[in-house]
């Protein structure tokens, strides 16, 4: 049985008094699943000192572990600060800092390599997806780790399709397009390994809200959300998290 995730992305947003709230509030929320909070990496401590009952993400790092790169924050250090986890991939990352799938795949490598567990963000345009180039994109996006990965770190990574044109809209694909995406993701992924099957965590991401969460988080391949917006307050994320 795969644990379901409900991860709260804050991108750039909160001040330290908020995080600590929002990580206090978060402590005393019961889950079926695990619960991981991405703060921004300035306030990555201010939320360890409140965590309890949640794993702590970075939304970013360097894949370079020490040395001459201003600026940028290191693997080690996240995990020396104690997050579990660290994102990586996601959209904006792409595409307002020009990320490529080979340095994406290289800062995955760094994570596993200090004993975080990256969640590898994928996801194609708007453009992308009316050219009907959904598949292509993804699989290209997923092929590095494919081919790269042990068999155990396949069974580790936590992958979110995030379809860029999801994210932030109001806009979601349907249900069954959700689910036919993720089961193909699986496939894809997996090779017909069937431990590597049941045991990868894939979650949807993109304007996930308390009230479509539950419809989502019921399908067959979907491990649950990656979700920006909707977890900013606690009262909204907390729905989410209940719908796991
Ligand atoms: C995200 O940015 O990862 C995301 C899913 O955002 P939102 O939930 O706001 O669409």
């Amino acid at each position: 049985m795969r644990k379901p995730i409900a991860a709260a992305n804050w991108k750039m947003n909160g001040r330290q008094a908020e995080v600590s709230a929002f990580a206090d509030s978060l402590n005393a929320v019961n889950s079926r699943g695990e619960v991981i909070f991405a703060p921004p990496a300035v306030y990555l401590t201010a939320a360890e000192k409140a965590q309890k009952g949640f794993a702590l993400a970075a939304q970013n790092a360097c894949e370079q572990a020490d040395g001459a790169f201003t600026g940028e924050i290191s693997m080690p250090m996240l995990a020396d600060v104690g997050c579990q986890y660290v994102i990586l991939g996601h959209s904006e990352r792409r595409a307002i800092y020009a990320e490529s799938d080979a340095m994406i795949f290289a800062k995955v490598k760094a994570a596993f390599a200090c004993g975080l567990t990256p969640i590898l963000c994928i996801g194609e345009t708007d453009e992308e997806n009316q050219a009907g180039q959904t598949e292509a994109v993804l699989t290209r996006q997923l092929s590095l780790a494919v081919d790269n990965l042990s068999a155990a770190e396949k069974q580790q990574i936590v992958i979110a399709y995030e379809p860029v044109w999801a994210i932030g809209s109001g806009r979601t694909p349907s249900i069954d397009d959700i689910q036919a995406i993720h089961a193909k993701i699986r496939y894809v992924f997996c090779q017909n390994d069937d431990t590597i099957a049941s045991a990868v965590r894939i979650l949807y991401g993109g304007s996930v809200k308390p009230d479509n969460a539950t419809a989502i988080f019921a399908l067959a391949d979907v491990d649950g959300g990656l979700v920006g917006g909707a977890s900013l307050t606690i009262e909204s994320f907390e729905k989410i998290i209940k719908a796991l």
